[in-house]
């Protein structure tokens, strides 16, 4: 299996004093690891899912890649006023503020079987908001798909707690 943590860059301080921010560019800037990153998402979910739901803007990058290599729709989650039509829209608390998620409301009914996609997966109310917007519309929530989840800022554990299994390609815990 690639290693994918030598292709994740750690920025100190950014976006603001305090955070420790985990940068993938370096991933997507190389072809072959980003193939393999979305073949080794996409492996578990072949079959079990037939749309995929990704959150503006880097789950955009991982969940219509993984969309195209599973043969399956792909449905935007997008801050708000980016998406015409009916909406279903979501506030959730963040560390500081809140945000808003929106969704099409006819993007997903009852039967579809559904995997929310993001690249990092951190205190995890982003990802709490996007299973609700897909569970307010029928769909089921067949797992939650990231790159890289922050376990020690507990998102993965309250994802789990809503009875979704979450799936990620690495974990960083403490790296001092
Ligand atoms: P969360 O706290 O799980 O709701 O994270 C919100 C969003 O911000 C996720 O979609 C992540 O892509 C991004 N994010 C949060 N914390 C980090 C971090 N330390 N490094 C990189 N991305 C982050």
């Amino acid at each position: 299996m690639t290693d994918y943590r030598k292709y994740i860059q750690t920025i100190e301080d950014f976006p603001k004093p305090g955070i420790r921010f985990y940068d993938i560019s370096p991933l997507l800037g190389s072809g072959t690891v980003f193939a393999s990153a979305i073949a080794d998402m996409s492996k578990p979910l072949r079959d079990q899912v037939n749309k995929i739901v990704g959150f503006d803007a880097r789950g955009f990058v991982f969940g219509a890649a993984m969309a195209l290599e599973l043969g399956v729709g792909f449905v935007m989650l997008r801050k708000p006023g980016k998406l015409p039509g009916t909406i279903e829209s979501v506030n959730y608390g963040l560390e500081y503020g809140t945000n808003t998620l929106e969704m099409q409301t006819d993007a997903i009914g009852s039967g579809d079987r559904v995997v929310l996609v993001d690249d990092v997966i951190a205190t995890g109310g982003t990802a709490r908001a996007g299973i609700e917007l897909v569970r307010r519309v029928g769909g089921e929530v067949v797992a939650f798909s990231a790159l890289l989840d922050l376990p020690a800022l507990g998102g993965s554990q309250s994802i789990s707690k809503l009875n979704v299994p979450v799936h990620s390609l690495l974990r960083i815990s403490n790296e001092g």
